[in-house]
Parts: structure tokens; sequence; C-alpha cells
């Protein structure tokens, strides 16, 4: 009877720990990643707010960054925390992205802090923003200055695709990110919640615009502004011990609610077992899609930069052109990486049930077992 009570205990710890790592992680070997990305470093400082403070813009996001972090590792057992910079060094925005893609990452979060062009100073509070366009001038600035350090970097060559002016580039890159925008508006409006309850803030809201960052991370992403440091309180409360504390413990909290949410909407630990019968009668394929256009081209390798194998899609008025179909998704992580090193920087894994497609995550857990 004890030897019966004992397997009994260790299958329910065994099924709760499946269903977790499922959930997080969206396939049971993977723990959940968190990326967190201190906006800045080094040579880029930021801005510099009023002045009247030595540290700058990227010494507030590096502070928060860290502390939030190390909440996260020791409040959270199931989730790893990465980092693009743990010090005052400048990573470029195309190497945090590479360095988000390749690690698997399952959530990224960028921060920052705010200003407002010209002298008032009158503009505060926080915003939260998921990749999208905007037509609003304030937001249009924000990114402007947020995307501008691109300009000092060295190699500007791997930003050539970047044209957030191009409705057919702003279209490419949100087609990329359309897995995972519910989820990423899911956590910035948590995110903005908790600045108004917890902090105590003034939140100007959740809103859209194109970072390069949001743009090339391909996992839920959002690029946090915790305040202005153009306004004298505001820099006050971001510069003190105490704020960058609220302003932590509410990106913490967050993120919490953010897991709780993948959880609940898993179902219950049973759910493992029902994916696993279902597996083999759903026809789950992937592929890696390199390229979406108004050009309609012949599935030769010469148009695609020597990747056989290309299928061809038409929706809409547009042509998606994609590499590899397979079942299995390490092939097609494989793949991803041979079409990326090819030059397709910004391709991405799409997946299909019977021909339509589908979510990734979905997808991911379907298979999941
Ligand atoms: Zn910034």
């Amino acid at each position: 009877m004890k030897t019966y009570k004992t397997s009994f205990f260790v299958l329910i710890i065994v099924l709760t720990f499946s269903f977790k790592s499922l959930v997080y992680g969206q396939s049971p070997s993977k723990e959940f990643v968190v990326m967190i990305d201190p906006g800045h470093g080094g040579k880029d400082s930021g801005t510099p707010g009023t002045g009247r403070y030595k540290a700058t813009e990227k010494d507030i996001a590096l502070d928060v960054s860290l502390a939030l972090g190390k909440m996260i590792e020791q409040k959270l057992s199931n989730v790893k925390v990465v980092y693009t910079r743990k010090n005052d060094i400048y990573p470029t925005l195309n190497g945090r992205t590479v360095t988000a893609n390749k690690k698997d990452v399952d959530l990224f979060i960028s921060i920052h802090c705010n200003a407002q062009p010209g002298k008032k100073g009158t503009a505060y509070g926080s915003e939260t923003y998921v990749l999208g366009t905007t037509r609003n001038k304030q937001n249009l600035e924000v990114a402007k200055r947020e995307n501008s350090v691109i300009a000092l970097e060295d190699d500007i060559e791997v930003y050539k695709d970047f044209n957030p002016g191009s409705p057919e580039a702003i279209l490419g890159l949100m087609m990329a990110q359309e897995e995972y925008l519910d989820h990423s508006i899911k956590l910035a409006r948590y995110i903005e919640d908790e600045f108004q309850t917890t902090a105590k803030r003034k939140s100007r809201g959740v809103k859209q615009n194109i970072f390069y960052v949001l743009a090339y991370t391909y996992m839920p992403s959002v690029l946090v502004e915790l305040g202005f440091l153009t306004h004298k309180k505001e820099e006050d409360f971001l510069n003190s011990k105490r704020g960058k504390g609220l302003m932590t413990k509410s990106l913490f909290n967050a993120v919490n609610k953010y897991l709780d949410y993948l959880s609940v909407n898993a179902d219950s630990p049973t759910f493992v077992e029902e994916v696993k019968t279902k597996q083999s009668a759903e026809n789950i394929t992937f592929k890696v899609q390199i390229e979406a256009s108004k050009k309609s081209l012949e599935t030769k390798p010469y148009n695609f930069k020597g990747l056989k194998g290309i299928s061809k899609l038409k929706q809409g008025d547009l042509y998606k052109y994609f590499y590899g179909n397979t079942s299995n998704y390490n092939t097609i992580k494989d793949l991803e990486h041979d079409a990326k090193q090819k030059g397709y920087t910004s391709c991405f894994i799409v997946a299909f049930k019977e021909g339509k497609k589908i979510a990734l995550t979905d997808a991911l857990k379907s298979i999941a077992n």
C-alpha cells in the first residue's frame, strides 16, 4: 500500500512537471526563458533627462533590468533569465535580436526611459510598446529616438531591410510577428496595469510602434518606457531606490501574471494526455517563411539564394514563399538556420494544419509530448 501511494505521488509530480514545462517552455524539454534587454549602454547613454543627474537612461534601464532578473530568478524557479547586457556595454540592436532568437527565448522585455523633445518637460507616465504601426506623432518620435542609435553602429549594412517608412517593409515585419502579437499585448497590458496599481504611476497605455528590437525578435516581445527623464518629478522617482524598486516589482508581477495566463489557458494536467492521443490524428507541418512579396516568382533555387524545395502560397495580392516542409520541429529549426545563413535573416517558422496556417504556439502544443 505504501509503495502504491508513493508511485501515485511520483505520477502526479511527473504529470505536473511535464504540464508546466509544456506550458511555459512550449516543449517539455525546455525551460521558460525570459530575456531582459536593458536599453542602450556604453557609448549610447540614451536620454540624459533634465541633466540634473549623472545617471542617464542606460543606467536606470540597467538597474531595473538586473533587479527584475534577480527577482525572477529568486521567486520563479522554473524560469531562466538571460540578458542582452549585464554591464555598461553597447550590444548592437541587431546583436540583441540575434542573441534572443539564438537562445530560444520565450519572452523578450526591453527596458527604457522616455524623453520629451524640446524643453517643456511636461510629459510624464509609463508606456509599453508592442510591434505595430502608428500615425501618432509623439509615438513616432519615441521610435525614431530609440531606433536612431543604429546610425552610431559600425556595421549599418545589416539594417538595410529595416525601413519603417515603407508600407511593404512594415507589412513583412508585422507578418513575422503575427503569431506573437496577442501574447505581447497581453503582457504589455499586465505591465501598464501594474505600473498603475503597484507603483501608483500614471500609465499612458499600451501602444504600437516599429521598434527594431520588437520587429526582429521572434517571440512575444515588449518595449517598456518606465517614465520621462525630462520630467523633473518622474526623473527623481526613477533615480530613487524606492522608484526603481516599485517599477521592478510591477514588472515582476506582470511577468508572473503572464505565466499564470499561459498556464490557465493550457487547461488542466490531463491536457498532456489529450494532446498525446490527438497528435497522430493531426497533420501538422512546418515551413520556413522566407519572403512575402507582390511579385510572383518561379520557385527555382536561383530565385531564392540557392535554396531548394521552395513552395509558394498566394494570400490576397501577396505571394508568400516557404522553404522546407516537415512535421519535425527540430528539422525545421535547422532549415530556418540554413535560410538565415543564406541571407534570409528575418525568416521565421510557420505551422500548417491540414494545409491551413495555424499559430506556431498551437502547433507546438499539439506536437509536444
Ligand atoms: Zn531608450
